[in-house]
């Protein structure tokens, strides 16, 4: 009975129906049977312990204070969530200590397991169907934190940042760490004056006091965890607004050094590049854009939602849009349409990959079909290139080469196979097909099936679930190097596959 109290009091706050609701149940024998922890992990077989079970969050409100000199980092999240099934328990994925839980307003007892768990058992148990607020107090030094051996959490010499795929979150706040589980964000991070807080969607303010400054960033529209970004450092801020109106934040870090300029001549065409990008994808779907660059020494980028993330090394041979592209296409694929578990990776790198070629093709360095028939031609039947199936690459092959160049492959097959008018109508309507929300590789299917009225399957078999090279008459059904003499290779190539290490650990 005192755990139905606790549910009842709590009601009585958001629902002024609900005193004779509550009635009711209290009239009911308590069933705590009813009420399981729930699940370590969302249920995704390549990870497992990813996410969690039995709610859902809609909102993050992440107050932080960050110390460039020492890394440390202390905060208090709030999590507005509701519960989809009866919860005893529940869980969220983290990694710094945590001093206090509170949910719903009452002191939470919680504990740690597995690699990234934080388990929360609340005063009064959960019933479905119901809102929750958790509030988590939390302090660490995040580049101190490992999981599974690694780290997500890039220290700089001028602070520190937090950007990587699957998995980012861990490191700097907490969360049901999973595409499946969208919500918006608040983001306010006090950071000494001098230094600049840098994350996703609009900078709603700036305060100062005390030689702290204060900076408020809010991401308006449902955005996965792991495209939630944070970087403090020395950054140059540069400010602009696009042809159709889109506020444009970029942010370099002060000491790029000699990649500085290519940085700036790539990021800085942020706008023109979006624009034209939704000519094939539809309206850009969110209030801001922009990019990053802060002093990492990683080599990868990252579509972090609103504000790609970029390394300083992807600019040492000099500028390169073609990164850029990838990225701001993964604002639609991947990032307004996420995947519905990492299986489905293919949907969001063969689809950026794909942009790349129509960008070669539009600064006329190669055409989609010419970087397509490069890609069958340079890899022989026995390359373990044609192993990895983009359809369902595994988890320890999300990121392989194969998921983007096979997978881009896959597309222009398809293109070939239902036509440019069937095709460009898939490419624009998919992503207002899904908007905001999630989609597998089998939804992909059935919705190119239905715009084209065309069968699929095979055509999806042959170049995204086989482990094997398709061989010559597939090829020539599907309009793939058709020539007798082998292509040459298109000269965006280089740039392209200068982008190729784009999310590896
Ligand atoms: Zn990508």
């Amino acid at each position: 009975m005192p755990l139905r109290l606790g549910a009842f009091v709590h009601r009585r706050i958001i629902a002024p129906g609900a005193l004779a609701a509550a009635s009711v149940l209290l009239a009911i024998p308590a069933s705590a049977a009813s009420y399981s922890p729930g699940a370590p992990g969302i249920g995704d077989p390549y990870y497992p312990a990813y996410g969690n079970g039995g709610y859902d969050v809609s909102h993050y409100d992440l107050r932080l204070k960050y110390q460039p000199a020492t890394d440390e980092l202390e905060g208090t999240a709030t999590l507005l969530a509701r519960t989809t099934q009866d919860l005893s328990r529940f869980d969220l994925d983290f990694l710094l200590e945590v001093s206090e839980v509170r949910v719903n307003g009452a002191k939470a007892s919680f504990t740690t397991s597995g690699e990234h768990e934080l388990e929360i058992t609340p005063k009064s148990p959960l019933p479905k169907g119901t809102s929750v607020t958790v509030v988590v107090r939390y302090s660490g030094v995040p580049s101190s934190k490992q999981a599974y051996g690694f780290t997500s959490w890039h220290r700089t010499p001028d602070g520190g940042v937090g950007a990587n795929e699957p998995e980012s979150a861990w490191w700097w706040f907490p969360s049901n760490d999973h595409p499946l589980d969208k919500a918006t964000y608040d983001v306010s991070v006090l950071v000494p004056d001098g230094s600049q807080a840098i994350s996703n969607g609009t900078l709603q303010s700036t305060s100062s006091r005390l030689g702290w400054t204060r900076w408020n960033w809010r991401s308006d529209k449902p955005q996965a965890t792991y495209l939630a970004t944070l970087a403090v450092g020395k950054f140059d801020i540069t400010t602009g607004t696009t042809e159709s109106g889109i506020p444009v934040i970029n942010a370099y870090s002060k000491d790029l050094g000699a990649n500085d300029g290519a940085a700036r001549a790539s990021i800085e065409r942020t706008g023109e590049v979006a624009d034209w990008l939704s000519e094939y994808f539809g309206p850009y779907p969110y209030n801001a854009l922009g990019g990053y660059v802060p002093d990492t020494t990683t080599g990868y980028a990252l579509e972090t939602q609103t504000r790609p993330y970029y390394s300083p090394r992807q600019f040492a041979n000099g500028s390169n849009v073609s990164v850029v592209v990838h990225e701001l296409a993964h604002q639609w694929y991947g990032d307004l349409v996420s995947v519905s578990g990492w299986k489905d990776i293919w949907i969001n790198e063969g689809f950026a990959r794909y942009a790349q070629w129509l960008w070669s093709e539009h600064e006329d360095e190669g055409t989609a079909q010419e970087l397509a028939d490069y890609v069958y031609d340079s890899h022989p039947a026995d390359d373990p290139f044609w192993t990895v199936k983009p359809g369902d690459p595994g988890p320890e092959n999300q990121f392989d080469i194969a998921v983007y160049d096979r997978g881009a492959l896959a597309i222009q097959a398809l293109r070939n196979e239902i036509g440019d008018d069937a095709f460009f109508a898939v490419l624009k309507g998919w992503p207002q097909k899904y908007a905001y929300g999630n989609a597998s590789v089998a939804d992909f299917q059935k919705y190119a099936e239905d715009v084209s009225g065309q069968s699929l399957s095979a055509l999806f078999d042959t170049w995204l679930f086989q482990p094997t090279k398709p061989a010559a008459p597939a090829a020539r059904a599907a309009s793939i190097a058709k020539a007798s003499a082998a292509p040459q290779q298109p000269k965006s190539w280089k740039k392209i596959a200068a982008t190729n290490e784009v999310h590896a650990h």
